[in-house]
């Protein structure tokens, strides 16, 4: 069984965009030095997925092909060396809709670990909400929360976690230095 990083998208790798959503590429604005993190984990041979909640197209913001569209360009963005992210999961769903795959629920940190053949308690999850660290320790992944993103917003209602990261850093970066020094293949 194999080992992957897996990465949310918004206030992770891109800025978020306050109370709306990335509804074009012209919209997708990579965070500082997000971009090269992701590149360095591809030159490792780290494997990286993005699993992103997306409820803008349930909602009937943003349509299904205008996301992956967008993740598409994401991919093609990051590649180095003959390598990219492996694949992005998203969920269209709405949090009423109940689904299994929206984040806190792990549902496409599972559907993942059954397309790649993953080991979940040697993947990482890093996320800029608690609801990310909620699904990575849901399924055995060490956590990361960034303080990127949602996460400065996260991080003053610590009070109310009920789960916790187990590592907050400033950014992707931050996470990557780490996750490199840890023990090989874990
Ligand atoms: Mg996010
Ligand atoms: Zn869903």
């Amino acid at each position: 069984m194999k080992t992957a990083v897996f990465l949310d998208r918004d206030g992770v790798i891109n800025r978020n965009i306050d109370g709306d959503y990335v509804r074009h590429w012209q919209e997708f604005e990579f965070l500082s030095g997000s971009r090269e993190a992701i590149q360095r984990l591809l030159r490792e041979n780290r494997p990286v997925i993005v699993i992103c909640n997306q409820a803008c197209i349930g909602k009937g913001l943003v349509s299904d092909a205008m996301v992956q569209e967008i993740n598409r360009r994401l991919v093609t963005q990051t590649s180095v060396a003959g390598r990219k992210i492996s694949a992005v999961y998203h969920c269209p769903h709405r949090v009423e809709d109940g689904c299994q795959c929206r984040k806190p629920k792990p549902g496409m940190l599972l559907k993942a670990a059954a397309d790649w053949d993953l080991d979940l308690t040697r993947c990482y999850m890093v996320g800029d909400a608690i609801s990310d660290i909620e699904a990575g320790s849901a399924v055995g992944c060490t956590t990361f929360l960034v303080k990127t993103g949602r996460g400065g917003k996260a991080l003053q209602e610590r009070q109310n976690w009920k789960t916790r990261p187990d590592f907050i850093v400033e950014d992707l970066a931050q996470a990557v230095e780490i996750i490199l020094k840890q023990r090989k293949g874990i």
